[in-house]
C-alpha cells in the first residue's frame, strides 16, 4: 500500500532498518524485519548505501521480503549522487519485481569518486521518477535544522518547495534531538509553502561517541538536557544507551501529542529500541 494514502489516514508509525554487512546480510535483515514487523508498524524502510557504507546492493532484496513474507509495507530508498537515468530505471524495474511501490528519493553523500551524472540534485530524482514511473509513491529527505550543506535557511526551505514540485508526495525528516526545532521547522514549511505530510524521524542515542558522530555528520545539534542525560548516565554503556532509549520515547510521546502526521523511529537493526518505542507509543494511544 502507498504510503502517501497511509499518511492521509491516519498518523503513522514506521522503523527503519539497513542491510547489515559481512556473512548471511540477508538473513540477519530478515531477523531484524521480522521483529520489527511484530509491531505492525505503517511501513519499514531499508536504507540505500547509508553513510557512504556502499551497501546496497540488497535493499530491493529486503523490501521485498518485507512486502512479501512479512506482510509490511517497504519503502526502498533510493540515492542518484554517481547515477545514471538508466541505472534508476533498473532500479525501478527491480522494485517492481519485488512488489515494493514505495520509493525515498535522495541525492545521498558527497563523496570522493562519486560525481553528479544524470541528477545534482533529489529534486531532480524525483522529477525523473514522477514523469517516468508515475505510479510509484515518491518520498523525500527534509532537515528541521536545515542541510549541512545550505549556505541558509530560505536556500533550504528553496531545495525542499523543489521537491514537492517536482512531484514528492511526503517528507521523512532528520533526526533531531529537540522537538521546538521539529515544530519552528514544521511552521516554517507552512510559511514557504510546503504543505507535504512530514513524518518526524527519531533516532535513540547509544553513546557518547555515537551521538558526537551523528552531530556532526547530520548537523543535529545537541541540547544541553541530552548532554545532561549522558553526564547521570556516566561511563557504564549500558546507562549512557537506557537513557537514550527512554529520551527518544519522551521525544515520541510529545511529538505524538503536538499532532505529528507520521513517527519514523531510527532504529539502527536493534529490535530493543524498536520494542521500546512501540511500548511507549501504545502507552500513550498512539498505535492500538
Ligand atoms: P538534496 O535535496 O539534493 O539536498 C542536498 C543539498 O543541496 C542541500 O543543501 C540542498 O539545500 C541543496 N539543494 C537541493 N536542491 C538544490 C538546487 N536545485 N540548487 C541548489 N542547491 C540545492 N543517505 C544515503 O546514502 N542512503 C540512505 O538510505 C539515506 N537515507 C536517508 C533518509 C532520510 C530520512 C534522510 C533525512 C537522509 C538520508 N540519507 C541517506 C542522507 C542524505 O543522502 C543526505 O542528507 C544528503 O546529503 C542529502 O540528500 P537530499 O536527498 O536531501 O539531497
Amino acid at each position: 500500500m502507498k504510503i502517501s494514502d497511509k499518511l492521509a489516514a491516519r498518523q503513522t508509525f514506521s522503523f527503519e532498518i539497513f542491510p547489515p554487512k559481512g556473512d548471511l546480510p540477508l538473513e540477519k535483515a530478515y531477523e531484524v524485519a521480522s521483529s520489527l514487523a511484530e509491531h505492525r508498524p505503517d511501513w519499514i524502510s531499508v536504507t540505500y548505501s547509508a553513510g557512504g557504507s556502499g551497501n546496497s546492493e540488497n535493499t530491493v532484496a529486503i523490501a521485498g521480503d518485507i512486502e512479501g513474507k512479512l506482510d509490511t509495507s517497504a519503502l526502498a530508498h533510493l540515492t542518484c549522487m554517481g547515477a545514471t537515468a538508466a541505472d534508476v530505471d533498473a532500479y525501478v524495474a527491480s522494485l517492481a519485481a519485488a512488489g515494493v511501490e514505495n520509493i525515498l528519493a535522495l541525492r545521498g553523500d558527497r563523496r570522493p569518486g562519486r560525481d553528479v551524472v544524470d541528477f545534482a540534485h533529489a529534486s531532480d530524482l524525483i522529477a525523473y521518477l514522477r514523469q517516468n514511473h508515475g505510479d510509484l509513491c515518491i518520498g523525500a529527505a527534509c532537515y528541521p535544522e536545515g542541510h549541512v550543506e545550505s549556505p541558509s535557511e530560505d536556500e533550504s526551505y528553496q531545495s525542499l518547495y523543489l521537491k514537492q514540485e517536482a512531484g514528492a508526495d511526503y517528507l521523512v525528516s532528520q533526526l533531531f534531538f529537540n522537538n521546538e526545532d521539529f515544530y519552528r521547522f514544521r511552521e516554517k514549511c507552512l510559511r514557504h509553502r510546503i504543505k507535504l505530510p512530514i513524518v518526524a524521524g527519531i533516532m535513540p542515542f547509544t553513546s557518547v561517541k555515537q551521538i558526537q558522530r551523528m552531530a556532526f555528520n547530520c548537523g543535529a545539534s545537541i541540547p544541553v538536557k541530552v548532554v545532561k542525560r549522558l553526564v547521570q548516565a556516566g561511563d557504564d554503556p549500558e546507562a549512557q544507551a537506557q537513557a537514550g532509549i527512554e529520551y527518544a520515547c519522551e521525544q515520541l510521546e510529545d511529538l505524538a501529542a503536538n499532532g505529528v502526521d507520521g513517527l519514523h523511529v531510527y532504529s539502527m537493526n536493534k529490535p530493543s529500541i524498536a520494542a521500546a518505542a512501540a511500548t511507549a507509543m501504545r502507552a500513550c494511544g498512539y498505535i492500538a
